[in-house]
């Protein structure tokens, strides 16, 4: 995984002569533990097999790349695009079913002899979209569509069909279970994983005229120009998951007591957590499998950790949030989506630059942004830090703008969970507790007195002595010289003050707060009823945050 990728025009490649090529698409993630990774060349479906490596070039312009609808809609209707060049690569096994041979041919079952066609169920609105066309087009033509739940522990339209039914519900207006309380008891255990091993595949065979392409280099794809520091340490691919997990599984002692929102969140030489986040994401990783392993663990000690706060109960968030989404119109913006406050968040396209790149002149804030852009991946209270200080604790900032740069920088991106956790954060649904703002002075310093994670990340900080690490602007002039950073030129100086923000923070999320309850939004949640749901739903926020302190006078 690398970060930003470039916009780059990928070179159109030679498509000749005729042949046949698989007609499944590979499930983009996989629930076995020994199946493939996403960008693998295995291919599971009851068509002939072939491999990744087979892939049919239509001669056809390249549109503006990048794009995910172009990217989706390419892997759709197989028309061959710079975008699904990427994407074929790192999602698709197999040639996209209906490739047509020529621009002008019409996509045809006879010719490429397809009879079935497999795809893992993906719950995003895009790929809903796409899959409907994709659907919509094999119906047509009479092809068989596998299309099973394998991305999380449960299929979000069952828990939320279940839901709908359940007396608890009723009270609830036919939506979906809004608090993770509910969804729990909602979905049960979930089932167990698919632990099928398969055997070899078939040879490729007979590819016609088709070129067999090696999996490409990072260079090829653009990224060869990338520096050291920007390449996360943390290395793709199945084994790596599987390697990554039992390792974290081992300590059984660990993951007996794991309790979230307990942990570092600036360990970053070893984390706190398990850092599975991206592989699953990817595929690399069984949600079910990683599931039922924790189970294991727990059968062999004699107490642990319950959720929401438990090992088990994150990968319950994560299906909760799934849920959500699936079940919410508009769960990625703010406009119509019925379980988002409607706050009139400010545009300040200065302040949303300096957070974006790190450089708001407080360090535990710019470290994690810096920590994002170079490895993609925080802590999770890391995230509440920033996403925090963006929206409702400082810079009154919308979450939307904040998900994007999460979305683009964090190699677990995932919509449903990135989106989720922007409107739990920014105090728009989920958790209303406007008034709890994290400190970006006295949270950190609370881990990590000496700071090392903001030397590790901030190098021109590295001499600061520990009692300005957090606070820079504090430190005499001399001391600031003794330690080579002189704050306002080679760090800069804050970008608001704190004490003062927050508390203008706190007035307009109550005004907003009110407009909301005048304007009849239909979330009920508020600042000082929702403290009992808080620690009832648990496992997101932290019980005693550091809350705001007065920055010390500037120097
Ligand atoms: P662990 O603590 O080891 O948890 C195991 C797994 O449980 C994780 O890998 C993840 O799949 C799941 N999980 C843990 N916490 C959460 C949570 N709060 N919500 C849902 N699932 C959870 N996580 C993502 O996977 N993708 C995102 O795009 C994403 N965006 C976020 C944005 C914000 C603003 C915040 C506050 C959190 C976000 N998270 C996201 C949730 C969480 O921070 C990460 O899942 C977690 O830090 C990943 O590290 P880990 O694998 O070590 O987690």
């Amino acid at each position: 995984w690398t970060l930003q990728p470039p916009r780059r025009r990928p070179r159109r490649r030679r498509w000749s002569g005729s042949g046949r090529a698989c007609a499944c698409t590979t499930t983009r993630r996989s629930t076995r533990p020994g199946a493939a990774p996403r960008g693998s060349t295995r291919c599971s479906c009851s068509t002939r097999g072939t491999s990744a490596r087979t892939r049919p070039r239509p001669p056809r312009a390249p549109r503006a790349p990048g794009s995910r609808a172009s990217a989706s809609s390419s892997r759709a209707s197989a028309t061959w695009t710079p975008a699904s060049a990427a994407s074929a690569h790192a999602s698709s096994s197999c040639a996209p079913a209906t490739t047509s041979r020529t621009p002008s041919a019409q996509p045809s079952r006879t010719y490429w002899n397809i009879g079935k066609l497999c795809f893992e169920s993906d719950t995003e609105p895009y790929a809903l979209a796409r899959d409907k066309r994709v659907t919509d087009f094999a119906a047509a033509s009479g092809i068989e569509v596998f299309s099973p739940v394998s991305h999380t522990l449960f299929d979000p339209a069952e828990i939320i069909e279940k839901f709908l039914f359940s007396s608890a519900n009723l009270k609830n207006g036919g939506r979906p279970p809004l608090t993770y309380q509910s969804f729990v008891a909602t979905a049960g255990e979930p089932p167990k994983p698919v632990m099928e091993k398969y055997s070899e595949l078939p040879p490729i065979g007979d590819t016609g005229g088709y070129e067999l392409l090696p999996v490409p280099k990072l260079e090829e794809l653009g990224y060869g120009d990338l520096s050291q520091e920007y390449i996360p340490p943390f290395r793709g691919g199945e084994t790596e998951a599987l390697k990554r997990m039992r390792e974290s599984l081992q300590d059984k002692e660990w993951v007996a007591k794991f309790e979230k929102p307990k942990g570092d969140p600036s360990a970053f030489l070893k984390p706190a957590t398990t850092v599975l986040s991206p592989y699953l994401k990817f595929g690399c990783l069984s949600a079910r499998y990683f599931y039922h392993c924790i189970q294991d663990v727990y059968r062999s000690t004699k107490t642990h950790t319950k959720p929401p706060v438990s090992l088990a109960g994150q990968l319950l968030w994560r299906d909760f949030f799934y849920t959500v989404s699936f079940g919410t119109p508009n769960f990625h913006q703010m406009e119509g989506n019925k379980i988002c406050k409607q706050i009139p968040w400010r545009e300040n396209g200065e302040l949303f630059v300096a957070w974006r790149d790190g450089r708001t002149g407080y360090p535990w804030i710019d470290a994690i942004m810096i920590q994002l852009r170079k490895w993609g991946w925080m802590h999770h209270l890391a995230r509440h830090s920033v996403a925090c200080f963006l929206t409702r604790g400082d810079l009154y900032i919308h979450w939307e703008q904040g998900r994007d740069v999460f979305e683009r920088l964090l190699i677990d991106s995932d919509w449903a969970i990135n989106n989720g956790n922007w409107l739990w954060l920014s105090c728009s649904s989920f958790f209303y507790q406007y008034h709890r703002i994290y400190s970006p002075i006295s949270f950190g310093k609370k881990y990590d007195p000496n700071g090392d994670y903001i030397r590790h990340f901030i190098p021109v900080l590295k001499d600061m002595p520990k009692e300005y690490i957090y606070e820079p602007w504090t430190a005499p002039l001399s001391v600031q010289e003794k330690a080579r950073c002189i704050v306002g030129k080679d760090y800069p100086k804050p970008v608001v003050d704190h004490e003062a923000a927050s508390k203008e923070c706190r007035k307009r999320m109550e005004e907003a707060y009110a407009s909301n309850r005048l304007g009849g939004n239909p979330v009920k949640g508020n600042s000082s009823n929702s403290s009992r749901r808080k620690f009832s739903d648990g496992g997101q926020d932290v019980p005693d945050s550091s809350m705001s302190k007065q920055p010390r006078k500037r120097s």
